[in-house]
């Protein structure tokens, strides 16, 4: 039997996840120098297992669990089947001996969920701040088990397809909140350079589904309340197919609200820019990015009649771009080159012109 192994990864790298065999293999299994001695603490949803040196934080981790099961238990709309195990390692040195996992976690590894038997195993972070949102990462995952059945062996096959961005995005979302300043750090670069993903992008290794995940999560949860989340998870988790799942929740084409979701992006990246005169890639029209830069002598305009056309339309997108123009037209001051990457995108803009 497969197990699927959900991983959080804390330093950023992309190699993992997927569906992992657990078939172990002799001398692989992880090397114990330390014997621990676990003991259960009992709460309402929780057994947490802990051992001596980590008593206290283990106290705190416990009550940041049950939290976090009211706060995704309301938002799901769902009660976990059966008492849930949390199990804590003082820190990572000790974390990497787990034999729950029959492999070695890696160094970057923040926490896992395994869906067998929907076991949370994770060390305590360098903060208070950071255990919570492991915990409330790999809770939303025990939940999406819980709720598609993964693990159970019976409607296993949905949500082992679906893409990374909508599982690992969706914990985000669910532990981070709609506002987090490092997801929208990532957006905003994207907004400028004009790289912002198709739907199907979104799969692509060039997309990091936990903030790429994360951003689209919170539009969709932004724009048709947060009971589509677990809704969204329902469908998908049966038919493995977000795209037509979400078409049918929402009764538009996937396309509109990728290019809805764009829109945001590049209002929320708006003000910074302005602020800071920095360049910002400019959507126009479905799909088409065009990369703009403020003019560079006082008094030169930019034009661009297609632009201009779309001007006189009424959709919000294009309100949106038209008013972006003029915000940047407002500025009427050289562009700034930062960076390498700034420097060639500025120089493929004069050639254009
Ligand atoms: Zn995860």
């Amino acid at each position: 039997m497969k197990t699927i192994i959900r991983v959080t990864l804390l330093l950023g790298s992309l190699s993992f996840l997927a569906p992992r065999a657990q078939g172990q293999y002799f001398g692989r299994n992880p090397v114990q120098y330390e014997n621990f001695h676990f003991k259960i603490l009992k709460t309402q949803h929780f057994d947490v297992y802990f051992y001596d040196k980590e008593a206290p934080a283990a106290a705190e981790a416990a009550r940041m669990a049950e939290r976090w099961y009211a706060r995704i238990s309301t938002v799901l709309r769902h009660q976990l089947s059966g008492r849930q195990p949390l199990i804590l390692y003082s820190d990572h040195p000790d974390f990497e001996q787990t034999n729950v996992l029959g492999e070695q976690p890696g160094e970057g590894t923040g926490g896992v969920t395994e869906s067998l038997k929907r076991r949370i195993i994770l060390p305590m972070g360098a903060s208070l701040a950071e255990t919570d949102h492991v915990i409330g990462h790999e809770l939303t995952h025990a939940f999406q088990y819980d709720i598609t059945g993964v693990g159970r062996g019976s409607v296993a096959g949905g949500l082992n397809r679906v893409p990374l961005w909508f599982i690992e995005g969706m914990a985000e979302y669910m532990s981070l909140g709609p506002v987090d300043p490092n997801t929208t750090m990532w957006m905003r670069d994207a907004v400028r350079r004009g790289e912002l993903p198709r739907f199907r992008d979104l799969e692509s290794y060039k997309y990091f589904p936990y903030r790429w995940g994360q951003s689209f999560w919170a539009y969709l949860g932004g724009t048709y309340g947060d009971d589509i989340v677990g809704a969204l998870l329902r469908a998908a988790g049966r038919t493995g197919n977000v795209q037509a799942s979400l078409e049918t929740m929402t009764h538009r084409p996937v396309d509109s609200l990728i290019a809805d979701w764009h829109r945001a992006l590049t209002e929320a990246a708006q003000p910074v820019a302005v602020a800071t005169g920095v360049t910002l890639g400019l959507l126009l029209g479905r799909g088409t990015v065009l990369h703009r830069h403020v003019p560079r002598q006082r008094g030169e305009r930019t034009h661009d009649p297609q632009a201009r056309v779309r001007d006189a339309g009424s959709t919000p997108r294009e309100h949106a771009v038209h008013q972006l123009h003029r915000c940047l037209e407002r500025r009427r001051q050289p562009l700034r080159l930062r960076r390498r990457g700034d420097r060639q995108a500025g120089a493929a803009h004069r050639q254009r012109r």
